[in-house]
């Protein structure tokens, strides 16, 4: 451990290696420039033994990596457990908040994909906040192929010369309440 604790800077070349493989992304708390700088972060500092090997560097943001953000970051007054485990705790999170930010943006990329769908069928595409947001959410309750399906069923059920997306929501609704009765009942 006493040689590892001398610092040797890391290249440009493997920093900008990691930059890469974190997608210029803070992995504390998802920022990306031109919002923040990005550093490079020994996950066990090289006081502790850390090493420059790419599984010890992370892809910071300055406030990140200066322990400004409200993740812990280890410190030197520490018992070489008691980092490794804070060390462990910050990567569990760096996951948590991966995964979360992958969620989001597959979710988002779900909506756009469910507004386009919905566009198409009605030809409608000046949707009231709250008739999308209701439509959003019954995708996220009963799955798309199921409401994809009672759409069809809505809009030749309610649009004969004009579209009305009120009506056609409130048939949407009416649908929904009976399978959700439907399956209650066979509980
Ligand atoms: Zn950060």
């Amino acid at each position: 451990m006493s040689k590892s604790s001398e610092r040797v800077p890391v290249s440009k070349r493997q920093r900008f290696n990691i930059f890469a493989r974190d997608g210029f992304t803070c992995r504390y708390c998802g920022k990306q420039p031109p919002h923040v700088t990005l550093v490079i972060d020994h996950v066990i500092p090289v006081s502790k033994g850390g090493t420059n090997d790419d599984g010890n560097l992370a892809t910071s943001c300055n406030e990140c990596n200066q322990g400004k953000s409200n993740i812990p970051l280890p410190d030197d007054s520490m018992s070489d457990m008691d980092s490794l485990r804070l060390a462990q705790d910050r990567l569990e999170k760096v996951t948590a908040a991966k995964l979360a930010i992958k969620a989001c943006r597959a979710q988002e990329k779900l909506r756009d994909k469910i507004y386009d769908h919905v566009v198409e069928l009605t030809g409608h595409d000046t949707w009231k906040r709250k008739n999308l947001s209701y439509l959003l959410n019954l995708f996220d309750e009963f799955g798309a192929d199921k409401v994809a399906h009672w759409m069809s069923t809505s809009f030749v059920k309610t649009t004969k010369y004009t579209f009305n997306e009120d009506q056609f929501c409130r048939y949407l609704g009416g649908i929904a309440r009976q399978v959700r009765e439907r399956e209650e009942a066979l509980r």
